[in-house]
Order: structure tokens, then C-alpha cells, then sequence
């Protein structure tokens, strides 16, 4: 059998997606290999098809518990031989499943990476693995978002089984390092990425907004969509499944402190559409194919773009137009922030945290074209969208370059030694204590944007560290530093521009 009659007899599709073919080529020719595709880019199809043509077993490695069934599931109603060993089983039950994958009377074997690590080892060693399937592979980058410590060992154990298979990995989100380190950590050399770019998703940011009353008057106003609101705490989440239940929409529930049974049935509700709202922390979502999902709300920033693109990205797996739509406010960094500070992580780690944390916020203050920025984030060009909250900002824009002047100068004169709020305070003329330590009321841009709100300025700070010409450096208290873009500036080599809301007052009156 082809792939390609695989694809159709099996799976009952025609044609293969971008990427699907030539991964499936380069592991049935047995070149380990990496695919990098967006969610619902259609990997899982790049390891089952080989799966259906190698001799031997394939064994599918997924963080997934609690997904593991219903994959298995998916096949055997495909009539693919499939079976999972978790925690959940019995172990004469794991036995027998074993003993199923020896005689070959299963064809895919999932296992978490944990059950790798511990005594199972010596009977995977007798099995004929001649295929291993890495999914979620960034989680065994300290780079990726979702690093786990279980999967490190992975490519030592995979190393020792004798059947000597062929590896594939699988993710949906890897930076440029996340993705060397996947190789490098499991000596592989072939890269199959299809790109990024999701032309079905409208992104769009939502600033300081009412974001109750966005959430409420946006699902009243799609009552029958899918969707999903992601919040970051439990509490949040809580709170916001009991305001728009008292708002009659229909909503269910997902966070690690609810008991396994209401997990799952919650979970169930959502995916076979019978509550079309789901209120979640990121607990939810890992693996969940559902394909009629048509907005993703954000009501909290989350940690990073990795993780925002990834959970956004839970839109739109079936191609339509679906919407991506992230509240932000100010204040959700600092939960962020709060998280990382308290996490268990050392030091230097904490540090990338709070970079890919600057990151994300800057996704919120930049007026370029936000799926581009997300693209240029993974190491990818591209075009405009036509469709994101930026490239339809109908607003003015305004030429700002001698406001940036006033900043730049005062990041130059502070030594570029501080960060955005103190630059702030410089800016607004503050006298406060520390201001006056420094003696940085004897600079000449002391002052310089007196009468304008600190609020506004660290906003026009962090435009300008979004759009390139301020560079914030270092972890939890970014420094600013000037960029060479920035520099253009300076020396009035280039000009800066900024879409702001035009005042009602100076609104011209509409003809029609
Ligand atoms: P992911 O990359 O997120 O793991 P999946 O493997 O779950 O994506 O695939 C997403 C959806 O796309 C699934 O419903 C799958 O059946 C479907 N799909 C995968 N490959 C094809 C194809 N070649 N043609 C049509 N649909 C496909």
C-alpha cells in the first residue's frame, strides 16, 4: 500500500497537506525527522500512515493522558489497530497490551514519556519498534514553553532499544532554537516546516476595554459559535463561568482544580458541541481536535507568544474564518510576571521567561501586522494579513518622531541603565526620591513631557520597544536600550509614525 492509498482508504481523505507527503517520504526512507506545522496542520496523519506500512510497531510518545484514549479510539473506528499504556491501567492490563504489540496484533502503541523512564523498558526492548513518534517534541527544549523533565531522557532510552527505529518528532510551535535543540537533543537532521502562517485566523488585540462587557456582548452576539476563553488562574475562570452564566450564555468549565469526572465531562460537553463555550485555564486544549472552534478569547495575557499562538491557534482546524482575540491589560503582565517569580525554576530561566513574557506584551503594543509579528517571532516572513485588528486600524497616523526624540534622549542621558517606568518618571518631571538620587532632575529632558500622564508614557514606550527603535533587555526589569533604528532616529535619519485615536472634538463630520 501507498501512503497515498492510505490516505484514502484508511482516512478517506484525497489529498495531502502541505508537508504531510514529505515527511511521510523521509521517515518511511528512515531519516529521522523533525516537522514543525501549525496546529491542525494535520501531523498526527505523518506518523499513522508509516505506521500502516512499516513492518514492526510504531510507538507514539504524547504527554497526553487524558487524549491518549480517544486517539486510540479515533483509529480503532478507522479500523486501525491501536492501544495505550498510562498510569490508568492495571498491570495485567499493561501487560496484555504488551503482549498485543509483540504478536503485532497492534499496530501504534501510545505511551507517555514517563512509562518510557520506568520499568517498562525491558519489554519495549523485546517489542519490533521500527518507528518512534515524538509528539508535543518542544516539550524537551528548556527553550520551549512547555519544557517537561521527562522527556529528556527520552532520546537515551530510544538509543537503547535494539529494533533501532526511525524517529519522528512533531510540534506546532518551535522558535529557531527550540527546533535546533529538538535535533541536536535527538541526533536528528531533517526539518519538514509548512509554515506558520494560519490565513484562516483574524487576530486581534483589544486594549483597554471594559473586558467583562467585550466578553459578555461578544458571546451574546455569537450565541451558536464554538469557542474558547482562556483566563489565567482557576479563580478567573471561576469568576468568569459564573458572570456569563448569569448572562444566559452557555458556557462550561475546565481547570486542574476540578475533579477528574467534571474534567472530563466538561470536556466532553465542549467537543461534542452540546455547551459551545468553554472557560479554561491552559490546563485545556493540548491535543484537543476540534475542528468548528471560532474564536479563541485570551481575558488574560498568557506567558509568551509560543504559548499564545498555540492556544489561539485552537481556532480554526477546520479552515473557516475563525477569530483570535486577546484582552490586555497592563495589569495581566504582572500576574505573569507574579507566576514566574514564584514558579520553581532557577535563576536563568526565570530570566528567558520574563523575555518571552516582554515579548508577548510587546504583541500587544505593536501596529504592525499582528499574524506578521507572530511569524517574524518563529523566525518566518510574511506578508500583511488584510485582516488582523492592525492591518483594518482605520486610524490616523500621526508623526511622532520628535516625541521619540524626547525618549531616546532620555534613555541616551539615563546611560541606558533603567528601565521603562523610572524613564518614565524622568519624561513626566517627577521629583520622587529616587529621580532626585540620581540627580536626574539636572538632565536636560527632565521634564521634557511634563503635563502628559506616566500612564501614556510608558504606553508610547512600549510602542516604541515593539516597533524596533528601544530594545528592552534582561528579565524581570527590562532595561531600555536604544536600537539602531533607533539611533536613525536621533539623528533625524528616520521618522516615526504612530496611529492614534483622533480626538471627537477634532472628528471631521460624517456626510452620510
Ligand atoms: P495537528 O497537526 O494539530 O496534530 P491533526 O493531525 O489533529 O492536526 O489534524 C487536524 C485535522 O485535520 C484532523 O481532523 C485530521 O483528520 C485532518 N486532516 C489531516 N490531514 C488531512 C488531509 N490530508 N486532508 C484532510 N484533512 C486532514
Amino acid at each position: 500500500m501507498t501512503p497515498q492509498s492510505i490516505l484514502k482508504t484508511q482516512f478517506g481523505y484525497d489529498t495531502f497537506r502541505t508537508g504531510q507527503q514529505e515527511v511521510i517520504d523521509a521517515v518511511l526512507d528512515h531519516q529521522p525527522t523533525l516537522a514543525i506545522m501549525p496546529t491542525g496542520g494535520g501531523k498526527s496523519l505523518c506518523y499513522q500512515i508509516p505506521a500502516l506500512i512499516v513492518p514492526g510497531v510504531t510507538l507514539v510518545v504524547s504527554p497526553l493522558i487524558s487524549l491518549m484514549k480517544d486517539q486510540v479510539d479515533a483509529l480503532n473506528e478507522n479500523g486501525i489497530p491501536a492501544t495505550f499504556i498510562n498510569s490508568s491501567l492495571s498491570y495485567q492490563e499493561i501487560n496484555e497490551r504488551f503482549d498485543q504489540a509483540a504478536t503485532q496484533q497492534v499496530k501504534l502503541l501510545y505511551v507517555s514519556p514517563e512509562r518510557l523512564d520506568s520499568g517498562y523498558f525491558a519489554r519495549l526492548a523485546e517489542l519490533p519498534i521500527d518507528l518512534v513518534a515524538i509528539d508535543e517534541a518542544h516539550c524537551i527544549s528548556q527553550w520551549g514553553h512547555d519544557f517537561r523533565p521527562s522527556y529528556l531522557n527520552l532520546a537515551t532510552t530510544i538509543q537503547q532499544l535494539p529494533s533501532n527505529p526511525t524517529i519522528i518528532a512533531l510540534t506546532a510551535t518551535a522558535t529557531p532554537r527550540v527546533a535546533a535543540d529538538i535535533m541536536q537533543r535527538l541526533g536528528i537532521d531533517k526539518k519538514v516546516e509548512t509554515g506558520f502562517s494560519r490565513p484562516n485566523l483574524a487576530f486581534k488585540v483589544v486594549k483597554d476595554q471594559d473586558e467583562d462587557r467585550f466578553l459578555i456582548d461578544y458571546l451574546q452576539a455569537n450565541p451558536d459559535q464554538s469557542g474558547i476563553v482562556y483566563a489565567s488562574t482557576r479563580k478567573e475562570v471561576e469568576r468568569l463561568t459564573k458572570l456569563l452564566e448569569r448572562k444566559k450564555v452557555a458556557v462550561t468549565m475546565y481547570h486542574g482544580g476540578l475533579d477528574k469526572a467534571e474534567r472530563r465531562q466538561n470536556q466532553e460537553d465542549f467537543l461534542y458541541d452540546r455547551t459551545p463555550v468553554m472557560v479554561a485555564t491552559n490546563a485545556f486544549g493540548m491535543g484537543i481536535d476540534k475542528s468548528n472552534v471560532r474564536f479563541v478569547i485570551h481575558a488574560q495575557v498568557p506567558g509568551s507568544l509560543e504559548a499564545y499562538y498555540q492556544e489561539a491557534g485552537r481556532a480554526g482546524r477546520d479552515g473557516l474564518p475563525s477569530e483570535a482575540i486577546l484582552l490586555f491589560k497592563l495589569a495581566d503582565v504582572q500576574i505573569q510576571h507574579f507566576l514566574i517569580e514564584q514558579s520553581e525554576r532557577d535563576e536563568a530561566s526565570k530570566q528567558q521567561e520574563y523575555e518571552k513574557l516582554q515579548a508577548m506584551s510587546q504583541y500587544a503594543n505593536t501596529q504592525e501586522c499582528l499574524q506578521r509579528y507572530i511569524l517574524a517571532y518563529f523566525g518566518e516572513e510574511g506578508e500583511d494579513c488584510g485582516q488582523c485588528s492592525n492591518c483594518l486600524d482605520d486610524r490616523e497616523s500621526q508623526d511622532i518622531t520628535i516625541e521619540t526624540q524626547k525618549v531616546l534622549s532620555c534613555v541616551k542621558r539615563m546611560d541606558e541603565r533603567f528601565g521603562k517606568g523610572f524613564v518614565a518618571q524622568v519624561l513626566a518631571g517627577s521629583h520622587n526620591q529616587r529621580v532626585k538620587q540620581f540627580h536626574f532632575d539636572t538632565l536636560s529632558t527632565f521634564g521634557l513631557m511634563k503635563g502628559r500622564a506616566q500612564k501614556s508614557i510608558t504606553e508610547l514606550i512600549d510602542f516604541l520597544t515593539a516597533s524596533g527603535y528601544l530594545a528592552a533587555d534582561g528579565g524581570q526589569y527590562p532595561i531600555l536600550k536604544i536600537t539602531a533604528l533607533g539611533v536613525k532616529v536621533l539623528t533625524g535619519k528616520e521618522q516615526v509614525f504612530r496611529k492614534v485615536a483622533v480626538k471627537a472634538s477634532k472628528a471631521l463630520p460624517q456626510n452620510d
